[in-house]
């Protein structure tokens, strides 16, 4: 199965339906995750580096060997790929 990432924050989501946000329809996002987007609208109106500076402490929580200068790398290049940034 194709790893599915929220297009948002790019937290991954497998396969979990309780991951995905819902749109205004109360259908599940494909797209964006709970904790980015409900009933079809984004939670947090913020710019892509606002959403780095958010991600980054998640980031080093998840792996511990890496450094706050890797992570920002890491989402520098990673962020402008998902649909909400492009
Ligand atoms: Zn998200």
């Amino acid at each position: 199965m194709e790893e599915k990432y929220c297009q948002s924050c790019g937290m991954p989501m497998g396969n979990l339906k309780d991951m995905y946000g819902k749109n205004k329809d109360e259908s599940i996002s494909e797209d964006y995750c709970k904790y980015c987007y409900d009933k079809g609208e984004f939670l947090a109106e913020v710019n892509m580096n606002q959403m780095i500076n958010i991600c980054i402490p998640h980031m080093l929580d998840a792996n511990k060997n890496m450094s706050e200068e890797e992570a920002r790398n890491i989402m520098n290049e990673f962020m402008p790929t998902l649909k909400r940034w492009k």
